[in-house]
């Protein structure tokens, strides 16, 4: 066995076992356990830009700017009544510069994790393993930000296939971009477009709305319980959950 290896930037050669003594600002740092190469949370950002953290969730997620929500563009500058202009993505902490920078960085990572499949398969890995690494039993992608493409679900769906301990929910209004079959860890969730809108009488997806009031929450919608309990998922995983056709979000 080769006792040296060229650490995970590609910088400069290391003894295994050992620490990079190059001290360059990068941080990568390789070593070797059990015949695997290891590498460092930071070399796994540098591949998706780093998973993002809410106080509400359980779990960590993966945001990108709502700026680059297609349909959620178009619906906040049409539709007044429409959650995606009352998007709570567009403000409070998200307008912090270290926020907006971070969504920024991700969406870098994602666009070009999109342009070639060496590419993509490392994002995927590299998203996989940050997962695992965070050792929840859940992940939701996108508390900001939307699908891009068809082959953006693609990759989301790779990294699906390669965390199969955790279950996955992505909720999104483009529904174009999700194919019939996907990986059975992960619920879909449609966003209805409209704040207090009617769900479709057919549809393929579980949805998610926002009611304005008690007076306007649906009887047959599972109501979000982050009111109840100090504004946090706790033990609640209705989002997760197919068996639950409808959550309701009450608007803030
Ligand atoms: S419905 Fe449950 S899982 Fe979904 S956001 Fe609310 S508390 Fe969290």
């Amino acid at each position: 066995m080769d006792a040296s290896l060229t650490c995970a930037a590609g910088l400069v050669k290391i003894a295994a076992g050992t620490r990079c003594t190059a001290r360059r600002s990068c941080c990568f740092i390789a070593w070797r356990r059990g015949g695997r190469d290891m590498v460092t949370q930071a070399y796994l950002d540098a591949i998706t830009g780093g998973l993002s953290r809410t106080s509400a969730m359980p779990c960590p997620s993966y945001s990108i700017p709502a700026g680059y929500c297609q349909t959620g563009r178009r619906l906040a500058a049409s539709a007044p009544n429409s959650a995606c202009a009352h998007c709570y993505a567009c403000g409070g902490r998200y307008g912090f510069a270290n926020v907006q920078n971070a969504l920024g960085r991700r969406y870098q990572c994602l666009t070009a994790a999109l342009e070639s499949t060496a590419a993509r398969d490392r994002y995927v890995v590299a998203m996989a393993d940050s997962i695992t690494r965070a050792g929840r039993d859940v992940f939701r992608w996108h508390d900001s930000g939307d699908l891009q493409s068809a082959a953006h679900f693609a990759v989301i769906a790779a990294v699906c296939d390669a965390t199969p301990h955790v279950r996955h929910w992505l909720p999104t209004r483009e529904l174009a971009y999700v194919p019939r079959v996907y990986p059975d860890n992960l619920t879909v969730r449609y966003s209805l477009p409209v704040i207090d809108g009617r769900p479709p009488a057919r549809h393929r997806l579980p949805l998610a709305t926002i009611h304005s009031s008690q007076d306007t929450l649906r009887p047959d919608a599972f109501e979000c319980r982050k009111p109840y309990q100090g504004n946090a998922c706790k033990a609640c995983r209705a989002c997760w959950s197919r068996d639950v056709p409808l959550v309701s979000y009450a608007l803030h």
